[in-house]
């Protein structure tokens, strides 16, 4: 089975950080497993650390740590997952579209030194990508933009093996994304935005399109004046469209304010070359 850490290991290759040995009361080493899945990722893989008998998970975690209740049984932690959460790692494992050639990472300023694989992408090319993935495989992380509190969550993430729906690990949430769905939400939101009707607020705020109507960005004279039959149906199919799309919307709002949106507007990744030997 292909694991978002196992893909990030591939392109990545040896440049990552030794984990290291845990803590010895807690843990021992365990470097010929050929038995035991880890905890995390849920793969058999030859080294790692195991649990001290009697330890409990809760002991060797940190207290922060609050994605226990998605870890699977055992306690052998493997040295891939111990590597993706090491904070020199997380910059590269946070907020990603994993491919099968590339590692496209959001921040809103590039940083020297990163390996050839990994690419910076802005926040802002989130909306484009999700109507226009890379070729499958692929996984996507989004710990922080989709306003979530989980740090350490690729092992959480699907790989998604379908251009027209697919997965975004969105902090603990596991969102399933029809892109159909998504692109004709998103048009909606635009007819909405272009019709003068709400008062946007700034991106900086970074608050939810429904947030920002029942807080008072609506421009209510012109609300009340014209009682916009327009709105009215907007809501009316804002009805038919599934949960996951309606959270992507309100989160990625910022983003789509910023700069219009639409299926036309392409940001694009590497060809993965796996899936071109597939197709053939
Ligand atoms: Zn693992």
């Amino acid at each position: 089975m292909l694991t978002p850490v196992q893909m990030f290991y591939d392109l990545l290759g040896q440049g990552l950080p030794a984990p290291g040995a845990g803590p010895d009361k807690v843990f021992q080493s365990v470097t010929d497993n050929d038995a035991e899945a880890c905890v995390f990722c849920g793969q058999v893989r030859p080294s790692g650390i195991q649990l001290n008998e009697g330890v409990p998970w809760r002991k060797a975690l940190p207290p922060t740590f609050n994605d226990s209740d998605d870890m699977g049984e055992g306690g052998f932690w493997c040295d891939m997952c111990r590597t993706a959460s090491l904070g020199a790692v997380l910059p590269l494992t946070g907020n990603v579209l994993i491919s099968g050639t590339e590692i496209v990472r959001f921040a809103s300023a590039d940083k020297e030194g990163l390996p050839a694989p990994v690419r910076t992408f802005s926040p802002h090319d989130i909306p484009k990508l999700m109507l226009n993935p890379p070729e499958p495989p692929f996984a996507w992380v989004l710990k922080t933009f989709l306003r979530t509190k989980a740090e350490h969550v690729i092992w959480k993430a699907k790989v998604s093996l379908s251009r027209d729906v697919f997965f975004v690990q969105a902090g603990g949430r596991s969102l399933y994304v029809d892109r159909e769905s998504l692109a004709r939400s998103l048009l909606l939101l635009r007819e909405l935005l272009d019709s003068d009707l709400i008062t946007p607020p700034t991106v900086k705020s970074r608050k939810g399109l429904f947030h920002s109507m029942f807080k008072g960005y609506f421009n209510l004279p012109k609300w009340a004046r014209d009682v916009p039959a327009f709105v009215e149906s907007w809501f009316a199919a804002m009805d038919d469209v599934p949960p996951e799309i309606k959270y992507l919307l309100q989160n990625v709002y910022p983003y789509v304010w910023a700069e219009f949106v639409s299926e036309g507007d392409r940001c694009e990744m590497t060809t993965n070359p796996k899936s071109g030997a597939s197709a053939t």
